[in-house]
């Protein structure tokens, strides 16, 4: 298929061209570098491009005739959506409203979009299924819902199918470490456990220890960014073969807490390192786990990497490829 994939060149995005690119797909990313790296498109052509930019994506869509649009370009630091609204507001759904504008002047047939489990805020619920309440509490959980919405009204009204994918806790990176997260002051557990194991962080906190769990920290389902980056791949495959628009969990189904992960990070690395127990962090649910009978029966999809080590150990060795290419 020729595909256009926004936000190509960044951490997820980039495994997903490499898995597209393996599977023989046509690509074209559309990526404006902000968080994003040109080594990381390992298949296709970059266009350094920002979506704000509606005639610069008018004219990509008049050059190519794409079957598909796969649409990760965003905004995804909870904390700063909750300091910057209109950020998020801009760059998440006005842009992704952009982005529709364009498919539906061009008719592409299908599209494949990047949602979170942010969308279900604070459930009571510790396992979550599609059907659940959509109730954000951060803007960045609703600038992705309002996306979703956008999208579900234009596939209603016109021909184009889309699958919605909603991603737990995304970790790890590609096993022989050509791609991994390189984004600058992350915030996300594994990555921020890992930069302690390589040295390049003095320190990490543990945000809260009261929650109701097994060792008083919340419990997250880290899922390998690869096995995310096959579901997109049968999404498409799946859509070719007429299957009907679709909104899809993206988890293992079971979860860590924070301190096991930290635990798994010091085990693989061999490394000790600070770790000091502080208050809780705004908004976060004690326990989030995807409910993944639907992917499963929707696409087929099963997971490979379904391991907290070898998410680790792929996120570890990632950091220490980084870590050195940087200092080169
Ligand atoms: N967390 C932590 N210390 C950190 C980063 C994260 O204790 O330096 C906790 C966070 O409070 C949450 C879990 O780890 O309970 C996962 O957080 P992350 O930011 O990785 O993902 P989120 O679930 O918020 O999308």
């Amino acid at each position: 298929m020729k595909v256009l994939v926004t936000g190509g060149a960044g951490y997820i995005g980039s495994h997903v061209v490499k898995q597209l690119g393996e599977a023989g797909h046509d690509i074209i990313v559309y990526d404006n570098l902000s968080t994003g790296y040109e080594w990381a498109v390992t298949y296709g052509e970059l266009i350094v491009g920002d979506l704000a930019d509606v005639d610069k994506l008018d004219s990509v869509f008049a050059a190519h005739d794409f079957e598909a649009v796969l649409h990760f370009a965003a905004h995804i630091v909870v904390p700063e959506s909750v300091e910057n609204p209109l950020k998020y507001y801009r760059n998440n759904t006005r842009n992704t409203l952009n982005l529709l504008g364009i498919i539906e002047k061009y008719k592409t047939p299908y599209m494949v979009f990047s949602s979170t489990a942010a969308v279900y805020g604070m459930p009571d619920e510790k396992v979550l299924t599609e059907d659940m309440p959509l109730a954000p509490i951060n803007p960045y959980g609703a600038s992705k819902m309002m996306s979703e919405q956008m999208i579900r009204d234009l596939s209603f009204a016109t021909d184009l199918k889309h699958v919605i994918l909603r991603y737990f806790n995304v970790a790890g990176a590609d096993l022989q470490s050509r791609l991994g997260q390189a984004t600058p002051e992350a915030t996300h557990l594994i990555k921020v456990a890992c930069e302690c194991a390589s040295g390049v962080r003095p320190g990490m906190k543990v945000f809260g220890t009261d929650y109701e769990t097994r060792d008083g920290t919340c419990i997250r389902d880290y899922i390998h960014v690869d096995d995310l980056a096959k579901a997109h791949v049968m999404a498409l495959d799946y859509m070719s073969k007429g299957g009907d628009s679709e909104i899809l969990n993206c988890g293992y189904g079971s979860g860590f807490t924070v301190k096991e992960v930290i635990d798994v990070v010091k085990e693989k690395s061999g490394q000790d390192f600070n770790v000091e127990e502080t208050g809780r962090r705004a908004g976060d649910p004690d326990a989030l786990m995807a409910d993944n009978t639907r992917i499963k029966k929707t696409l087929g999809w099963e997971p490979d990497h379904a391991d907290l080590g070898v998410i680790v150990q792929s996120a570890l060795d990632w950091e220490k490829k980084w870590q050195a290419s940087k200092n080169d």
